[in-house]
């Protein structure tokens, strides 16, 4: 597994996936001592090292727990969802949880967890998970929209959504903003699949609606702001930039 108690730091330690061999090293020495522990059952862990699974934690042969064989299956679920993102992805998720981690400490109603550290979820995992006092969120960045993969993205992240609002959290999506098209005649955004999936109704999205509706009647601001459709539906979408 990723994950484990840090008895020096005091606090989980996710271990990175792209060590050289000196702090693999590093890594299973001090692991020897006593560093590391299962952060479910407090047995010791162990670093390994392999060609296939990469560098990871693990109990003393045949003895993982229960909830370590979970939160190992979550996290091969994760890799599965993400193996076609572009090189970026890892760098876009670094940044946010960065930010989260800065806003954490300021304000303390905020908690996030990477999102295979998380038991809610199985079926599947979303990047990040986030709690802001008591209303939780599933992050989830989305990469590499081609022609090729829009469609299939757009079924997953469909998906995604139903399973993550069943189980309570709100689901958003985070679009990489080379995707963004603009059709300057129309002042229109053309959305990709995905991103017509990925779309969110927020609060100011609301307000933006009862605002339009009371400025005339529908007929007429879909004359005047070109509307193809003949109800209003006002949301969102959620670009990140580099
Ligand atoms: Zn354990």
């Amino acid at each position: 597994m990723r994950e484990a108690w840090h008895t020096n730091n005091e606090e989980m330690y996710i271990i990175p996936e792209n060590l050289n061999t000196t702090e693999i090293y590093n890594h299973k020495q001090i692991a020897k001592k006593g560093t590391f522990l299962c952060p479910y059952c407090n047995a010791k862990l162990y670093v390994k090292s392999g060609e296939i699974h990469g560098t990871y934690f693990s109990h003393l042969h045949g003895e993982s727990c229960e909830e370590s064989k979970k939160s190992e299956l979550r996290y091969s679920k994760y890799k599965k969802q993400k193996h076609d993102e572009t090189p970026r992805f890892p760098q876009i998720l670094a940044v946010m949880k960065d930010e989260l981690e800065v806003l954490s400490k300021v304000y303390p109603q905020i908690t996030h967890s990477n999102g295979y550290l998380n038991s809610d979820f199985v079926t599947f995992v979303p990047d990040i998970s986030l709690k802001i006092n008591e209303h939780k969120y599933a992050i989830t960045i989305v990469t590499n929209i081609t022609s090729s993969t829009d469609i299939s993205k757009a079924k997953n992240i469909k998906k995604q959504r139903e399973y993550y609002t069943t189980l309570g959290y709100e689901a958003l999506f985070f679009i990489e903003r080379s995707n963004l098209g603009i059709d300057i005649d129309k002042h229109s955004l053309v959305l990709w699949e995905s991103e017509k999936e990925a779309l969110t109704t927020q609060t100011s999205d609301t307000l933006w609606e009862e605002f339009l509706i009371q400025l005339s009647p529908m007929s007429d601001l879909k004359h005047i702001l070109n509307l193809p459709l003949a109800d209003l539906n006002v949301k969102s979408i959620i670009y990140h930039t580099s």
